[in-house]
């Protein structure tokens, strides 16, 4: 008689968005008048610029034509698109990454969760609090955590760094030695960001004991100020230590097409052992790549209009952003995010739960956020806004929202 993988029984039930959606559900069938605006998901809304339809078009033709048709891709990737990746993302900011140690995949979801195959179950794991519940429950998944505590709201077994208004929501070392650090800047849901330094502290610290940083840099693209690094290989050492990883679904409205990568150094090694080889393996028995059209896509978001139609539309998002912030500000809500990322993270006043918080928004202001306790312990009293709507619906939300 088989068994199953009992680490499965130990995530607790509801997921944060479908708690949300029933919720939503309820209000709008009792109230079918009301126009609910929501600032909830982190999922785009605006389509997927010119450049990148062209793109697609144009490889969607190639597929069709036995000259130029393509079947499987590359293990890691064409070389046309890790080429693109090595020289804008990298070379062109300094950071000395060459093409061959890019993996193409198709998001950073699935690498974020996918990536701890290659480390021994006994490693520990030190992510931050609130956190993308993506690198937790996967390492729940794979059974590097015991059970879930309902009385702390987070597993036993791992250890969680608290970002708060104290520490400008920027962790800091934790007290027990982990082997493996998820950090994610700028950050989902907190929209904070990492200085240069702090990072290179983090990298330091990282080479001083032995642990691996998964860097987690989907937002990078919405960093507006000048000392906020863009990627973890701006410090020094961190070959050494580091994995980055990246995806097209913020910067580039891929949430649906599809497209990431992710970044392993040759010198990131355990013992003799490159973590780079083990990646190659993994990739190449339990991946077939991710599709030419869309790789096709990839290169066109690096070309000179490409670029410059996705500034645009990052620019589009971070208005709103701007939106949320400055109204909440102006209401007396105590907000941080925004300026680096397309989160607004405001606290909850007067010591209102996150969840009774949210109630309050959907019942007398018609608008949908996300409970920051459902990032974590650490979340709770805290409640996230999301730039990605459109503006006028930003507007409008933040409107009823400074009335309520
Ligand atoms: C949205 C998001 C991603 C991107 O995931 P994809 O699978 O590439 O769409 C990765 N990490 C964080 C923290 C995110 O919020």
């Amino acid at each position: 008689m088989f068994t199953i993988n009992e680490n499965y029984l130990k995530l607790p039930g509801s997921y944060l968005f479908s708690t949300i959606a029933k919720k939503v559900n309820a209000y709008q069938s009792g109230n079918p008048e009301a126009e609910i605006l929501r600032l909830g998901i982190g999922d785009v809304t605006q389509p997927l610029a010119p450049a990148i339809i062209e793109a697609l078009h144009k490889a969607v033709d190639e597929m069709a034509d036995q000259e130029t048709f393509r079947g499987y891709a590359p293990d890691l990737g064409y070389e046309f698109l890790r080429t693109a990746i090595a020289n804008h993302d990298y070379r062109n900011r300094g950071c000395d990454i060459a093409a061959d140690e890019i993996f193409v995949s198709d998001g950073a979801k699935c690498d974020s969760g996918n990536i701890q195959e290659i480390f021994g179950l006994n490693n520990k794991i030190a992510v931050c609090d609130p956190v993308y519940p993506v690198y937790v429950d996967t390492n729940v998944m794979a059974g590097r955590t015991g059970n879930y505590n309902p009385e702390t709201g987070s597993f036993d077994g791992m250890i969680y760094m608290p970002c708060m208004e104290e520490n400008n929501f920027v962790p800091e070392f934790p007290k027990e030695t982990p082997d493996i650090i998820y950090l994610c800047f700028p950050n989902n849901p907190t929209g904070a960001t990492i200085t240069r330094e702090q990072l290179q502290e983090w990298v330091d610290y990282a080479n001083r004991v032995g642990a691996v940083i998964i860097y987690d840099a989907a937002y990078e693209a919405y960093i507006t100020e000048e000392d906020i690094p863009h990627s973890i290989y701006e410090c020094k050492d961190a070959r050494n230590c580091a994995i980055e990883l990246h995806s097209f679904s913020k910067n580039a409205g891929f949430t649906g097409v599809r497209l990431g990568y992710t970044v392993v150094p040759k010198d990131l090694k355990c013992g003799d052992v490159k973590l780079h080889d083990l990646w190659a393996r993994r990739h190449g028995t339990k991946y077939n790549g991710a599709p030419y059209i869309v790789q096709r896509a990839g290169e066109a978001v690096y070309s000179e209009t490409g670029k410059a139609q996705l500034k645009a539309q990052v620019d589009y998002y971070m208005r709103n952003a701007s939106v949320i912030y400055e109204g909440l500000k102006n209401a007396g809500y105590s907000v941080s995010g925004g300026i680096n990322a397309p989160y607004v993270w405001l606290k909850t006043p007067d010591h209102m739960s996150s969840w009774d918080f949210f109630d309050k928004l959907l019942h007398e202001a018609n608008v949908v956020g996300t409970p920051g306790s459902g990032f974590g312990a650490h979340g709770e009293g805290y409640f996230r806004l999301s730039a990605f709507g459109t503006y006028e619906n930003t507007v409008k939300a933040v409107e009823r929202i400074a009335k309520m």
